[in-house]
C-alpha cells in the first residue's frame, strides 16, 4: 500500500490507492490533508512494472518469432531438397572425383 507523510504530524501513513487525489484525515492528528493523485508507492513500481511487461513482451515475441521462422525454414527445407533432388548429384561427382584421384 502506498506510504505517505502527514503533513502536520509527519507521521508515516499508508493511503489506500483509490484515495490519491482525495482529501484524508490523520489517524494521529486527525488533521485533514489532501492525498497526491500520484502516490509514491505507485510512481516507483509503475515503471519497473512497466518495463518488466515490456521486456516479457519482447521476449515472448522473439521466442514466438523464432519458433516461427525455424518451423517455416524447416517446411522449405525439406521442401527444397525433395523438389531439388537433382542437386545431390554434383556431391556425388565430387566423390566420385575424390576417390579417382587417389
Ligand atoms: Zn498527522
Amino acid at each position: 500500500m502506498p506510504q505517505i507523510n502527514c503533513p502536520h504530524c509527519q507521521a508515516a501513513l499508508q493511503i489506500p490507492e483509490e484515495h490519491a487525489g482525495q482529501t484524508a484525515s490523520c489517524k494521529f492528528c486527525n488533521e485533514m490533508f489532501r492525498v497526491p493523485s500520484i502516490l509514491p508507492d505507485e510512481q516507483h513500481i509503475s515503471p519497473q512494472k512497466q518495463r518488466l511487461a515490456q521486456i516479457g513482451v519482447v521476449i515472448i515475441a522473439a521466442i514466438i518469432a523464432a519458433v516461427a521462422f525455424f518451423l517455416f525454414t524447416d517446411g522449405t527445407n525439406s521442401r527444397s531438397t525433395t523438389s531439388t533432388d537433382g542437386s545431390s548429384s554434383p556431391q556425388n561427382q565430387l566423390q566420385e572425383n575424390g576417390s579417382s584421384s587417389k
